[in-house]
């Protein structure tokens, strides 16, 4: 009897999680697995203002998919989705086409600019490897050109951040350590350097707990931070932004680094598929498939799942992509076995926490509060932990952060 066929679309935390269970779960005569990425790496997205602020390396981001995957059980192909076609089970990547009896998709978010013109062609996001690489290069370009130019354009020196959500400030808070790196690497004035952070709503890290909030920014302003609160972006345009100030008057702040932190989608091969969603995310049901489609999984930046208690969507983070791929492994492995009875997914809410940099933070966990250079460890202690779950105790060694100051 022909195997099934499972085709995971994605190797970041959801699908990553998911293969690496499911893995372990189902025997090489039960079923064919299938992952397909873009690249041949994973990267740790969760990181990725760091490589982008340059406080960490791009390659400590990002480990082969080999590494973790169980190769005799498991077929990696490196391609690019372009289309599902859900009615026929078949994937069309850049590079051909796969069949499938069973599909993960586990596609992850690109970056939401809301229609807002100028932002794609002017500013950059912090949404992959190759976009965090080019970030820093164009940072570090600007600090080594500002002294050989007779007439100094001190908006090289100028970094907006659009957005002061999580993505925003945990990017502020690496920035506010690079810049004096920076200055003192290319004999830059540090008092010329401005960072500012351009935020919608009337506060930082709306809806986050106000007092952490209050202490994320008092830190981040003293560390050289100016934050524009209840200022939208209107526009993007060649060196700089365009702001709204008060009803009708809009400002131009000059800067040649904008960095579009202000929202996030799911992948637009979505979309692009005819799957109804909303943002590119699809309202999946609670065993994680795509309604009317008993064969089509979708875990992390992908799906949506509302929150009960407060009916609204949860937010898309590592935390629940990395909880449904278990789940979804588990509920693959029973259909397999024949089982229709699915187990329905919950969300367990560890807490989360904002760094401030290598060593400050902000963040709940297990109900508390917690704030500093313990909230720095427990970050560190949260990204080695989601190492451990996909690569075991030999990708902690490996990748792990351990400079614990
Ligand atoms: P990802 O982990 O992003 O993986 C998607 C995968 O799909 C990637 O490997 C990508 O290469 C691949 N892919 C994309 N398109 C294609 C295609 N067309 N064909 C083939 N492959 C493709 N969440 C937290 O819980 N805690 C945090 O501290 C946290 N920090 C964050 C910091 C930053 C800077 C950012 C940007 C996000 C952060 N998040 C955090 C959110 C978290 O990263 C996402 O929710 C999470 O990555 C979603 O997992 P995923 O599996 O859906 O997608
Ligand atoms: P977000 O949607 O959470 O925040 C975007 C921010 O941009 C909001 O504060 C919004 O008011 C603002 N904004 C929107 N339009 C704007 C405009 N025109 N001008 C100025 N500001 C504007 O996006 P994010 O911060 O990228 O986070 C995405 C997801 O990743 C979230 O689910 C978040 O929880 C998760 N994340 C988590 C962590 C963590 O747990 N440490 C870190 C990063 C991201």
């Amino acid at each position: 009897m022909r195997k099934p066929k499972i085709v995971v679309l994605g190797a970041g935390y959801g699908g990553l999680m998911t293969v690496t269970r499911l893995q372990k779960q189902i025997g090489v005569n039960e079923a064919e697995i299938i992952l397909v990425n873009k690249n041949d790496y994973h990267y740790e997205t969760t990181w990725l203002h760091e490589a982008s602020a340059g406080t960490l390396h791009h390659d400590r981001v990002r480990y082969d998919i080999r590494e973790v995957i169980d190769t005799h059980k498991v077929e990696f192909v490196q391609a690019s989705v372009e289309e599902i076609k859900s009615e026929e089970n078949r994937v069309i990547l850049d590079n051909g086409e796969i069949s499938y009896d069973y599909l993960v998709i586990a596609l992850g978010a690109e970056s939401e600019t809301f229609g807002i013109k100028g932002l794609k062609e002017h500013a950059f996001s912090i949404v992959n490897v190759n976009a965090a690489r080019q970030i820093r290069e164009h940072i570090e370009y600007q600090f080594a050109t500002y002294n050989t130019e007779v007439e100094k354009k001190d908006e090289r020196l100028s970094i907006v951040v659009g957005g002061a959500g999580f993505t925003g400030i945990e990017f502020l808070g690496e920035l506010a350590n690079r810049i004096p790196e920076l200055c003192k690497e290319y004999d830059v004035d540090y008092h010329k350097v401005k960072l500012i952070c351009v935020e919608a709503a009337p506060m930082v890290l709306p809806g986050f707990d106000p007092e952490l909030v209050n202490y994320a920014v008092s830190y981040l302003e003293k560390k050289g931070v100016e934050f524009r609160i209840g200022t939208a972006i209107k526009e993007g345009i060649p060196g700089g932004i365009i702001v709204a100030k008060g009803e009708d008057e809009v400002e131009e702040i000059k800067a040649e680094t904008v960095v579009w932190a202000a929202g996030v989608r799911g992948n637009s091969v979505i979309e692009n598929s005819g799957f109804e969603a909303m943002r590119g995310r699809v309202k999946v049901d609670l065993d994680l498939r795509v309604p009317g489609k008993d064969n089509v999984f979708i875990v992390g930046d992908c799906s949506l799942i509302i929150n009960e208690e407060i009916n609204r969507p949860y937010p898309p983070t590592a935390q629940i992509a990395m909880q449904q791929g278990e789940v979804c492994a588990r509920n693959l492995a029973a259909l397999v076995r024949g089982k229709n009875e699915l187990e329905t997914f919950e969300f367990h809410n560890k807490g989360t926490v904002c760094s401030l940099g290598e060593d400050e933070a902000i963040g709940t966990a297990f109900g508390k509060k917690v704030v500093g250079g313990k909230a720095a460890l427990l970050k560190k202690v949260i990204d080695n932990r989601s190492l451990f779950m996909i690569g075991g105790p030999s990708l902690v060694f490996k990748k792990g952060k351990f400079n614990i100051f």
